[in-house]
């Protein structure tokens, strides 16, 4: 009897992309984002609230647009599978 190696492949072979929801209604203009995650996040010339760059999270970018999240101090920021 053969033993069957475990794959470290995905089963279904589709690759869940992340996406970025911002609450604008709950942003304070406090900037945390921006400085934690500027490719995805600045901040508005006029108000200083959220100006998403990107909607979609790109391959390596996930812990940096997590910490963004977690650093908001209103919970403006959501991301979705
Ligand atoms: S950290 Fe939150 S409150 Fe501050 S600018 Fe970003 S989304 Fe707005």
């Amino acid at each position: 009897m053969t033993a069957t190696k475990p794959s470290n492949e995905p089963r279904s072979g589709i690759v869940q992309t992340k996406t970025i929801d911002i609450l604008h209604e709950r942003c304070i203009g406090a900037g945390n984002c921006a400085e934690v995650s500027p490719k995805y996040f600045d901040q508005s010339d006029t108000d200083g609230t959220v100006v998403q760059l990107r909607e979609q999270v790109d391959d390596g970018d996930e812990f940096s647009v997590q910490q963004a999240a977690d650093v908001c101090p209103v919970g403006a920021i959501l991301i979705k599978k």
